[in-house]
């Protein structure tokens, strides 16, 4: 009987799992969550896109209601020893796998989110990856399943446990969803996982437990949650035990009306006071935040952080938790790193050493996060530039920055590292000469304008939700430095691209006299149009592409074997069964027309060359640096073989 007591205080010390949900943009991770709690974040977000970690607290009495109708399937009243749960959204956009990492490395559970049509894509692929690493736990949301026009007449019962729903399908349709299932299940299994629907899964421990659900109908999400109560209970309850150890996450910085500047945070472990002194990382040069707590906020039931949510005050809170803190001095904290508080049995202590020294340990280690970042980008740099070494006059100042002011929306660092990585994948790679964290200043504009001289193009900040003082706007006008400024990270990528793009194009333009591209010809004799100038003959392409302007050399030999071109003259004209075009592929048969000056008037086929001659494009050492500078993209590595044997062939040195 004692040990039996000892097991229920266990239990009533049990804290909510935090479950993260994750998977590829679109899939509908926004929807599942928003229907779970009855909210429209996914219709009201900027863009419709998750962009920062958001928190969700439902409490067991609420999942008991949203699962009610679980009974009219398993007959089995809703029970649990959990408090609730904590749901973390994080985005799915592939810049964020940072941001991802973040939230995947706080959960206790992850609902990996899939969309049946599409199978496994990028970044479920990535999720999984993570999941892996870190041994966390996960079951699969099926989702957008239950569509009418996805599987066949689907008759819909909104927000009908799946099962019960999917038993009065026709029978048509419910071999229509098997078939999709078994679909998905392969491509699972081709990635070394066994998957299975939960209710037939027999081997919860070694299979992933699949869902299928509606974000639309509703159907399979009381299905979701009571999976997730489940398998917490069952198979984690060690490690659930609420620990005093305290563990706290801080997720955004922003102002809240009447409180100034807030912190979001994930209480992950422990217990959190209003009389708490806390420990917050903070950006340099004010660095660690020590201050004591003002109010703790909490979100009503059901209710996202980021939304312009309810709160009440509250004197303390326990593991699992998103909670608003409200305290002086916070300006300038750091979102994504730690948070710590001064431990309570030494704040009212009078061994100051002993507490100055706790509270200095402390400190270093909330620091140590933004550290972490800070190395973290100071790397990618180093590593980019040294793969660029040759090249690193051709840099662009970029200040992907963040203010505290209206942090409300976005986390920083996560930005920058989304910013970071989206410049290091262009192609070519653009290598960052500085990053910046704030308002963009006058200070930035004249870094920036360093570039002017070397390469004015590539003088460009780009600023992520953040403002632009009108002085640092008006000399960056001035000056011709580029400010693009967006309150979407994609927004400012596709700015930039399109920006590059113009760019290119330009170059590109100005750049086509004098690149020249490889191509081999060979004469096709019966097709002679006119053996003179200008020259019209028929000819095959052998390798490479013809395009107008190349300048086009028989590729002849001296007798003493010793290459001697032939210059013929330009590309004026090509055709393709009477039609003109610009360009033609290897395999192609073409009419081309040469035309050269008063220098090769005299030369005429069947004299000077005849069809025994193949004809290349003559390059020199200009042509083949305007070629290698502006076309990269546009030779492949035939080209890149084709080429060198043309620069044997014409000594370009
Ligand atoms: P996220 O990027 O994964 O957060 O995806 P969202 O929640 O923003 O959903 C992406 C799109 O898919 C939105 O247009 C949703 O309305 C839609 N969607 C989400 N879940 C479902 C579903 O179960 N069925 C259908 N038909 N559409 C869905």
């Amino acid at each position: 009987k004692k040990s039996k007591k000892k097991d229920d205080d266990k239990d009533s010390q049990l804290k909510s799992p935090i479950v993260v949900v994750m998977g590829h943009v679109d899939t509908g991770k926004t929807k599942i969550l928003d229907r779970i709690r009855h909210t429209s974040v996914q219709a009201r977000e900027a863009g419709g896109i998750t962009q920062q970690i958001g928190a969700t607290y439902l409490t067991k009495e609420y999942i008991a209601k949203a699962t009610a109708r679980m009974k009219e399937q398993t007959s089995k009243p809703f029970e649990t020893k959990l408090p609730g749960l904590l749901f973390i959204d994080t985005p799915g956009h592939e810049s964020f796998a940072n941001l991802r990492a973040r939230g995947s490395s706080m959960c206790d559970i992850a609902v990996l989110v899939v969309d049946l049509m599409h199978g496994l894509e990028k970044q479920t692929l990535e999720s999984l990856k993570m999941l892996t690493d870190r041994s966390t736990p996960f079951i699969v949301a099926l989702n957008k399943v239950i569509l009418i026009d996805r599987c066949l007449d689907w008759v819909a019962d909104e927000g009908a446990p799946f099962q019960l729903t999917f038993q009065r399908q026709k029978q048509h349709t419910k071999q229509d969803f098997e078939n999709r299932l078994s679909g998905i299940r392969t491509e699972f299994a081709e990635k070394g996982w066994n998957t299975e629907l939960y209710f037939r899964n027999k081997n919860v421990k070694t299979d992933i437990s699949m869902v299928p659900t509606s974000a639309i109908t509703g159907e399979g999400i009381p299905d979701l949650l009571d999976l997730l109560i489940q398998l917490n209970e069952k198979y984690m309850r060690r490690q659930l035990r609420f620990k005093e150890k305290f563990v706290c996450t801080v997720l955004e910085v922003k102002n809240t009306i009447g409180h100034g500047t807030t912190l979001d945070v994930i209480l992950s472990n422990g217990t959190l006071r209003k009389d708490d002194t806390i420990i917050v990382c903070g950006m340099p040069p004010q660095g660690t935040i020590i201050t004591n707590i003002r109010a703790l906020l909490l979100p009503s039931e059901a209710s996202e952080m980021r939304e312009r949510a309810e709160y009440k005050l509250v004197e303390e809170v326990h593991a699992s938790a998103g909670v608003r803190i409200s305290a002086n001095g916070l300006e300038h904290a750091v979102p994504g790193a730690h948070m710590q508080i001064v431990p309570r049995n030494l704040k009212n202590s009078k061994d100051h050493a002993k507490r100055r020294e706790e509270i200095e340990k402390l400190s270093d280690e909330v620091q140590q996060d933004y550290t972490n970042v800070c190395l973290f980008i100071l790397l990618l740099f180093l590593m980019f530039n040294l793969k660029k070494n040759v090249m690193i006059h051709r840099c662009s100042r970029i200040y992907p920055v963040n203010n505290v002011e209206c942090m409300s929306k976005h986390q920083p660092l996560g930005a920058l590292e989304a910013l970071i990585t989206f410049l290091q994948d262009l192609k070519p790679s653009i290598p960052i000469c500085g990053i910046n964290i704030g308002d963009v200043h006058k200070q930035d504009v004249i870094k920036a304008g360093v570039m002017l001289d070397h390469q004015p193009e590539f003088a460009v900040i780009l600023a992520f939700n953040v403002k632009v003082d009108p002085e640092a706007r008006e000399l960056a006008r001035q000056n011709g430095v580029q400010i693009f400024t967006a309150e979407i990270i994609y927004h400012l990528e596709d700015a930039f691209n399109k920006y590059m793009k113009e760019i290119y194009d330009h170059r590109k333009a100005g750049a086509t006299d004098l690149a020249v591209f490889p191509v081999e010809l060979e004469i096709l004799p019966e097709h002679i149009i006119h053996n003179k100038y200008p020259i019209v003959i028929g000819v095959k392409i052998v390798r490479g592409t013809l395009r107008k302007h190349t300048p086009i050399c028989a590729k002849k030999y001296d007798s003493s074997g010793v290459a001697a071109p032939l210059y013929l003259g330009k590309v004026v004209g090509i055709q393709v069964e009477k039609k003109d075009v610009e360009i033609a592929k290897a395999g192609e048969k073409v009419a081309v027309k040469i035309e050269g000056d008063e220098t090769v008037k005299n030369i005429q086929f069947g004299r000077q060359f005849d069809q025994n001659d193949r004809l290349v494009s003559l390059i020199s050492r200009d042509s083949l640096d305007a070629l290698k500078k502006n076309f990269q993209d546009d030779i492949d590595s035939d080209d890149v073989k084709h080429l060198h044997a043309l620069k044997i062939y014409f000594s370009v040195i």
